[in-house]
């Protein structure tokens, strides 16, 4: 079994720490952990003073979480809606009864930042809500132009880093980020279900709302401060978390990690090329490669799947594939795997 979904293939390590005894977690030694856990992943990411919360929750449960503890307390969002998951703040900020500004992207396509500005000048949000990488096109914002837009006229500043965290050079105080959302299944590469909320020092007295009980931050701050949760943690994801985030310690930050997954995409844009399939992404990411073939009928996604026990990420175009960069593979496994598509493609 080969995966290039998320989160791919796992170094068997951080696998085999599922497979222990699961520990009581109302423990002094499970506290160090998650303040060790914690003060890393603010190294990470370059959140100087900063506080994290590390939720049992995919993703979206963070982003929820954001929408209704602190983007509720604002006067008006502009939402980035490139894809499916910028749609998603625009749908959460409509669930919540936000005002905002729905700012469309069409596929695959950079922002326009003049015309952003220009919407940003005329239409004077005070939170800005976007994604650092589209995951369903491969589309990478500028997140420096974002920034500079933001600190001009005065926004705050939340960025969807899910897909990007350790796959792109990110840099949360540089940038000028208040809150930051990650989650365990992408750049992290261990199994889905927590999800990782950074806030930046810039918060530390801010009045959050209380709209929502499972995800409410004051709540999950009062517990976090001695290293536990409010509810029953995934305990086993935490030892994981954990024991991955000391493996980047160890490499001395992210660097190591980033220039990998580079490297691997820098492999399979190459075999694109060879093969012919379009990557539409304007400024694509290094942590998935979005390629159009001629596929229209997903029957390449199936006879990978029942013939090489291989999973390929199906985009919402028809044709339109993701292999994903940021689980382990070697140059091997990339030319097997694209050798494989075509082979496919070839026989339709
Ligand atoms: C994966 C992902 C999410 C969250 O999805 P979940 O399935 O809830 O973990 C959100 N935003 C982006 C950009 C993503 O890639």
């Amino acid at each position: 079994m080969k995966s290039y979904v998320f989160p791919g293939d796992i170094d068997p390590a951080i696998m085999a720490i599922g497979a222990e005894p699961i520990p009581y977690m109302r423990t002094q030694a499970f506290s160090d952990i998650n303040l060790e856990s914690e003060r890393i992943l603010l190294d990470l990411i370059g959140c100087k003073g900063g506080r994290t919360i590390i939720y049992t929750g995919s993703g979206t449960g963070a982003m929820s979480a954001v929408v209704e503890n602190y983007v509720t307390t604002r006067r008006k969002a502009l939402v980035i809606d490139g894809g499916s998951f910028g749609h998603r703040w625009w749908d959460l900020c409509r669930y919540y009864g936000v005002e905002q500004i729905h700012y469309e992207v069409p596929f695959a396509r950079d922002i326009d930042y003049t015309d952003l500005e220009k919407t940003v000048a005329e239409g004077r949000p005070d939170v800005f809500l976007c994604q650092h990488h589209e995951t369903s096109s491969g589309q990478l914002f500028d997140l420096g132009k974002i920034s500079a837009i933001c600190r001009r006229y005065g926004v705050s500043l939340v960025v969807d880093v899910i897909s990007s965290f350790l796959a792109e050079p990110l840099d949360m105080d540089a940038l000028g980020i208040d809150i930051a959302i990650t989650s365990t299944q992408k750049g992290l590469n261990i199994p889905p279900g927590l999800s990782v909320l950074f806030f930046s020092e810039r918060l530390k007295d801010y009045p959050f709302a209380h709209k929502g009980y499972y995800w409410d931050f004051e709540e999950n701050f009062s517990n976090l401060r001695r290293g536990q949760t409010p509810f029953s943690p995934a305990t086993t994801l935490y030892l994981q978390l954990h024991a991955r985030l000391k493996q980047l310690e160890a490499e001395g930050g992210p660097g190591k990690n980033i220039a990998e997954v580079h490297r691997r995409c820098g492999v399979f844009r190459g075999l694109c090329r060879q093969y012919g399939w379009d990557v539409p992404a304007e400024v694509p990411s290094f942590a998935i490669t979005g390629f159009q073939t001629r596929d229209m009928d997903r029957k390449v996604f199936r006879g990978l799947l029942e013939q090489y026990e291989t999973s390929i990420m199906p985009g919402s175009v028809p044709g339109f594939y993701r292999v994903s960069h940021m689980g382990l593979q070697s140059d091997e496994d990339l030319r097997l795997l694209a050798g494989r598509i075509h082979q496919l493609e070839s026989a339709l």
